[in-house]
């Protein structure tokens, strides 16, 4: 049986076994898939095992740049890598939170043709604006100013702006900050809310926020960060194991997952 593994620190919560269960039961395949929640200290240790005895593996927070200097390929276009290959004891990176994040944009027939403000600017943020940037007018607001702009250069984004919420009328929100993980509110004050028609958080645990139950509330569509994770880890299993899952198998094992949540 092949075996796969989530590295990343504090992250037990973590949903990613679950959906990677689902999506191998619905592709017919057999996997082992569990989470390595590491210190720093143990990173390196924990890449020499997972090189010698797991097929792949996914990375999340805050190892996702940790792990570029020990890979012999990088696909990943964004500077993090969120996805590994174990390949006779060579480690390749790609990156499917972006290509991941779009599918869920389509599966919840979210328009973007509007103003997109992105709330964070942590590693999250950087794949959302990343790929919106491409499609959007985009508005990044982060606590810490720098680090929106920091994202802006390094990436060389050309449709995406530090947001000035004064200013703006955004049509989708779409939170990347860790607030909400303990029901904190992650809607800034100001912000302009008239044109709103989307909130989406990032976060799928809880599944319902509260930046999700007062869009909820105001009659605007709300939606959480399941699908986001699901279809990043249908991309992931792509990568490992070829995997394709016709639209209704998605929306079966999609609800299958939600059932077991
Ligand atoms: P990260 O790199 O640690 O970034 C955290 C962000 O939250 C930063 O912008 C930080 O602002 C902001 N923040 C933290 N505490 C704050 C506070 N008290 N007030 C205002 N802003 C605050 O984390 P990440 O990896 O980007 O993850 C961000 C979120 O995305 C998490 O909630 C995670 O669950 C979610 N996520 C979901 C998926 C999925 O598949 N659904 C995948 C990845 C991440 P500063 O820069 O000012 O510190």
């Amino acid at each position: 049986m092949k075996r796969y593994a989530l590295i990343g620190r504090n992250i037990q919560y973590s949903y990613s076994p679950l959906v990677h269960q689902e999506i191998a039961l619905s592709a017919g395949i057999h996997i082992e898939y569990s989470i390595m929640s590491i210190e720093p200290m143990a990173f390196i240790g924990a890449v020499d095992r997972l090189r010698s005895g797991y097929d792949g593996f996914n990375i999340t927070k805050p190892y996702k740049t940790d792990i570029l200097p020990y890979l012999s390929k990088n696909y990943s276009v964004t500077g993090a890598v969120n996805t590994v290959c174990v390949s006779s004891g060579d480690l390749i990176g790609y990156n499917t939170d972006g290509t991941g994040f779009l599918k869920s944009l389509e599966y919840h027939n979210i328009d973007i043709s509007g103003e997109i403000l992105i709330l964070g600017a942590g590693g999250a943020a950087r794949t959302l604006a990343y790929e919106l940037d491409k499609l959007s007018k985009v508005y990044i607001y982060n606590r810490t100013i720098t680090k929106a702009q920091a994202i802006i250069d390094e990436l060389g984004l050309k449709n995406t702006h530090d947001a000035d919420l004064n200013n703006l009328q955004p049509t989708v929100i779409i939170n990347a900050t860790t607030l909400g993980l303990n029901n904190e509110m992650s809607l800034p004050n100001g912000v302009k809310t008239e044109r709103l028609q989307t909130v989406y958080d990032t976060i799928y645990n809880p599944a319902c926020t509260p930046i999700m139950s007062w869009a909820k509330e105001n009659g605007i569509k709300a939606v959480n960060g399941l699908a986001m994770l699901f279809f990043q880890a249908l991309d992931a299993q792509k990568i490992w194991n070829g995997v394709e899952l016709s639209k209704a198998q998605i929306i079966q094992t999609l609800k299958n997952i939600e059932a077991k949540i």
